[in-house]
């Protein structure tokens, strides 16, 4: 098992320094760097957790600068804005995407081996920018994608069930976005697809309340946002659950947005689908059993986050 190790995080906003506490909190790291462009920001959440350092595993935490990148195992991008009610998260690209093109023009002054874990909104777009512009292999460059996503559909099942989340087994695919898709096909619940018959009820979930489960799903960051203003704890515990399948050389199967190479013709773009994550990163992207109306919606999702991608100039 590879040894927790040099994690830096890039922009120290509610998603990084939410990240910084769940994996510290989880012993993950040896050194955990923290970087903004707000250097103040970043010296006051390393201050705040530092001061929290008695009640975990040893770690040594500071607000540092590119060159900390050195001999990083992973770089997590949490850098940007945040999208503001109303707004969708496509509309943040623009904005984004320079922002994560100068963040990764300075990582790769000082790292080409780190594994680089993208989390900015929008997701999928910025993962393929952060693949461009860093040069490195696919398998090196991902994004948390829609790992947060099925773990708001199993939550979500979980409820509607009445059993505990752990034995859900769902995923929702394609962007981490308005075009996302839950693949009902592959749900099961302790073993039984949920397609066939609920192991509860025994019996099926009209398509109107799957609509239901899946809207609040694909919703959630809306109502969360309109209510909150900004959405952090799930996502750092989605992004410390990748870290954790990194750092320990898990092979977790997690829906991890990646670049991937002919799914279903899918290609040259970054999107979520079921993958393997170990300590090289995405070791193996799944060419899942979909249901051909889950395929068509799968690349409808891609076509849209292409169309993005092309519009951008990087
Ligand atoms: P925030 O505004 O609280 O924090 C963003 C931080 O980035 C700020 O501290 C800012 O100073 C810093 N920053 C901006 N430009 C920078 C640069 N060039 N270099 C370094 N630091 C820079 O925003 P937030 O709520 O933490 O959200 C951050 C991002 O995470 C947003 O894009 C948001 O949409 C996204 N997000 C993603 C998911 C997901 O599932 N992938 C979930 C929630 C939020």
């Amino acid at each position: 098992m590879r040894k927790p190790g040099k994690i830096v995080i890039v922009g120290t906003g509610f998603v990084g320094s939410s990240t910084a506490f769940a994996i510290m909190d989880a012993g993950l790291a040896t050194e955990l760097v923290l970087i903004d462009v707000n250097r103040a920001k970043a010296e006051g959440e390393a201050m705040d957790l530092n001061h929290g350092i008695s009640f975990v595993k040893p770690v040594k935490i500071w607000a540092g600068d590119y060159e900390d990148c050195k001999d990083a195992d992973i770089v997590i991008i949490t850098a940007g804005a945040n999208q503001k009610p109303g707004e969708t998260r496509l509309d943040l690209t623009k904005k984004n995407a320079q922002v994560t093109k100068s963040i990764v023009e300075n990582i790769i002054k000082y790292t080409k081996d780190a594994i680089l874990l993208m989390v900015t909104n929008p997701v999928d777009v910025l993962t393929y920018v952060v693949y461009k512009v860093s040069g490195f292999p696919k398998n090196q460059v991902l994004g948390s994608g829609t790992v947060l996503d099925s773990s708001r559909f199993r939550y979500l099942l979980a409820q509607h069930c009445q059993v505990d989340v752990r034995n859900v087994h769902a995923y929702i695919l394609g962007e981490h976005g308005d075009s996302e898709i839950a693949a009902w096909s592959l749900t099961n619940i302790g073993g039984v697809n949920f397609m066939q018959e609920c192991l509860l009820c025994g019996k099926n979930c009209s398509p109107e309340v799957k609509e239901e489960i899946f809207n609040k799903v694909r919703n959630a960051a809306y109502e969360i946002i309109g209510r909150k203003g900004a959405t952090y704890y799930a996502i750092a515990l989605a992004v410390r659950r990748i870290v954790e399948a990194i750092i320990r050389d898990e092979n977790s199967i997690l829906p991890v947005s990646s670049v991937v190479d002919d799914v279903y013709g899918i290609k040259d773009v970054a999107l979520s689908l079921p993958a393997i994550v170990n300590k090289n990163g995405v070791a193996k992207v799944f060419d899942i059993p979909l249901t051909d109306e889950e395929k068509e919606k799968l690349k409808n999702s891609a076509q849209i986050i292409k169309n993005v991608i092309n519009s951008l100039d990087i």
